[in-house]
């Protein structure tokens, strides 16, 4: 409980600026010892080892039913879904049905990794001027987009359940959505996170009754220790394990679903006046979420596997480990060593910004990008006397030899701190394991939720490129009808010698990538224990003349030599929604398993970031 405080208090510290710690502790535990009958949450570990199955993800209710389905000997694909499905209730802010996401899954049976891509899609009626503004010709200010029924993709969160659970589960879809919907039933603990969360959100949540009914009760922020019970979720979820996936899909919960984007249901007093969006039950009927082949690279004899478009995350981290098998980072020093991790993907944001797009729409030259020459050819640009200055041009991936050589200049990515989706990750009995990351993409996603069914509505169409990124340079990633939005998410599964032994992945928009890449190099050239990989503080570079650090990466004593090779770096701690409201300068929020074989595993959460995860396994042990 007090390890739970003085997160809170940490969280609050970093909005308080400075100094307040002692206090901020003292007001957290008053305000928890009031909360009636509050326990201390079972299970809020960030760290679990031992054998027979773990789990780690966001929420301890989650945690905690991913671990009961695996104990009554489910695969680590339906306890994937029962966690994904408890999240939609206690972490609704970037998880469930109304959202997508990536699972990536090794089952042990054919020793292969698959994909299942469930990004959300755009309605059949979208353009490329979607997010313009048909007034002035301009695209829509970036939260009038995100709040609006024009951001919201057909969600693909509740496909990728069943189509998981067809290939590798044991149960059914309502045996899996059970404790989520007894979750729901029943209630759940307030932690300071989620509380936090709708503070953060609560004058969007303001505008649409059917919001503010789920998350403001009585019109105010719900507090700590109190139970909030979702019963129109509960109902969702029986509907769907009664019926079938067409309840969304085309049926009466798809029919909610549409008449709440064209209809917002807003609020009595709602000062906003959100654009209505284009979405069908055409589209939610049409709605697919293939299986389909994993990225692949070997990085020091690893195979890594992940995600391909329309997420950038496998093809970004797979070619900035490219880039970096071409040094020897684990003999140079430690300002060396993150030197080239930024310099890397400072090139590597440049192709994912000027090649992936959903392949289905866009030609993405995913094998050259991949490739070992191609990651020479970039690798060669970078100088370990001195940063390279963003914004660094795209490099070819179609020519021969390619060389040193940067042509057009080419747009940055803009830095957000964005914690805005969630990963979760599992392992079974069997040897499978499932590394799964789903989101609704802004904290809140679209802030719409579905009146009478309990779950808010993805703002996922606001991943896709409002307008050129550079003028006059094609853009793969601008909206079109059918079309999926560019992604980050990297789920990711490690293989060594055809065995599993690393699954990883994290919430954080485009710093996903950075995140789950630093991870990776952190434990393999640098051989850190998970644990120590995920807390260790993060820096992100995508392209962009200022490096997003942590202040606790600034801290360090390496940041002096980095600064002296010309790199640059800024905190931020706005919300990309409203700059007037301010929050945690971290970046990414990880989880993830080290599969040590024998059985043996460790499962590993965020100890302090989002106000820390929850990891569990089956039988703790050494
Ligand atoms: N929508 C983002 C993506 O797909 C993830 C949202 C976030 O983590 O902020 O990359």
């Amino acid at each position: 409980m007090r390890a739970q405080r003085c997160r809170f208090a940490r969280r609050l510290t970093h909005r308080l600026a400075g100094g307040l710690t002692l206090l901020v502790c003292t007001l957290a535990a008053l305000v928890l010892t009031a909360g009636a009958g509050v326990a201390a949450p079972i299970g809020k570990h960030a760290v679990a080892t031992g054998t027979g199955g773990a789990v780690a993800s966001d929420t301890v209710p989650a945690t905690e039913a991913g671990l009961a389905v695996l104990r009554r000997g489910g695969t680590a694909a339906d306890a994937a879904v029962a966690v994904a499905a408890t999240l939609g209730v206690s972490d609704p802010f970037v998880a469930g049905i109304g959202g997508g996401g990536y699972l990536v899954y090794y089952d042990a049976r054919t020793h292969q990794v698959y994909t299942i891509d469930g990004r959300e899609t755009a309605p059949a009626a979208a353009t490329a001027n979607l997010f313009i503004d048909p007034a002035t010709g301009k695209p829509l200010p970036f939260p009038t987009a995100v709040t609006s029924g024009l951001s919201v993709g057909v969600p693909g969160n509740l496909m990728t359940w069943q189509q998981a659970l067809k290939r590798w589960g044991r149960f059914t879809l309502a045996s899996d959505l059970g404790p989520g919907e007894q979750l729901a039933a029943r209630g759940f603990r307030v932690t300071p996170t989620f509380r936090e969360e709708v503070r953060e959100n609560a004058f969007r949540f303001n505008q649409f009754s059917s919001t503010s009914a789920l998350f403001l009760p009585h019109g105010n922020l719900p507090a700590v220790g109190s139970v909030l019970r979702n019963p129109d979720l509960a109902r969702s979820y029986q509907l769907i394990g009664n019926r079938g996936i067409g309840a969304l899909y085309g049926g009466a919960i798809g029919r909610d679903v549409v008449n709440a984007v064209h209809h917002l249901p807003l609020a009595a007093g709602a000062t906003l006046v959100p654009r209505p969006g284009q979405l069908s039950l055409a589209d939610l009927a049409r709605y697919r979420a293939p299986v389909e082949s994993p990225t692949h690279v070997r990085y020091r004899g690893y195979d890594v596997y992940s995600k391909g478009p329309s997420s950038s995350g496998g093809s970004t981290v797979g070619e900035s480990l490219n880039i970096l098998s071409n040094f020897d980072l684990a003999r140079e020093s430690r300002v060396q060593f993150l030197h080239h991790f930024l310099e890397a993907t400072r090139l590597a944001f440049a192709d994912r910004n000027r090649y992936v797009g959903d392949a289905r729409f866009v030609n993405v030259p995913l094998d050259q990008l991949l490739s070992a020459r191609f990651g020479r050819q970039r690798a060669c640009l970078i100088n370990p006397a001195h940063a390279l200055t963003s914004p660094v041009a795209p490099g070819n991936p179609f020519a021969g030899s390619g060389g040193c050589v940067l042509a057009q200049p080419n747009a940055a990515t803009q830095a957000n701190p964005e914690v805005d989706t969630n990963h979760l990750v599992v392992a079974d009995r069997y040897g499978d394991v499932a590394s799964y990351t789903n989101t609704i993409e802004e904290l809140g996603g679209s802030a719409i939720a579905v009146p009478g069914r309990g779950f808010l509505l993805n703002n996922e169409l606001t991943d896709f490129d409002s307008s050129p990124a550079v003028p006059g340079v094609p853009d793969p990633n601008l909206p079109a009808g059918g079309k999926r939005p560019r992604s980050s998410m990297s789920p990711t599964i490690v293989l060594k010698r055809g065995r599993p032994v690393l699954a990883v992945g994290a919430a954080g928009g485009a710093t996903i990538i950075t995140t789950v890449l630093q991870i990776l190099l952190d434990r393999i050239d640098l051989h850190m224990t998970l644990p120590a990989a995920l807390a260790a503080p993060r820096a992100s570079q995508r392209n962009s003349s200022t490096t997003q650090a942590e202040p606790a990466f600034l801290a360090q004593p390496f940041t002096a030599g980095l600064e002296q090779l010309g790199q640059k770096f800024a905190v931020s701690d706005t919300s990309p929604l409203n700059p007037d409201i301010t929050i945690a300068p971290t970046i990414g929020v990880a989880s993830g398993l080290a599969l040590f074989g024998g059985g043996h595993m460790q499962a590993v959460a965020e100890p302090t970031r989002r106000g820390g995860g929850s990891a569990g396994v089956v039988t703790p042990g050494r």
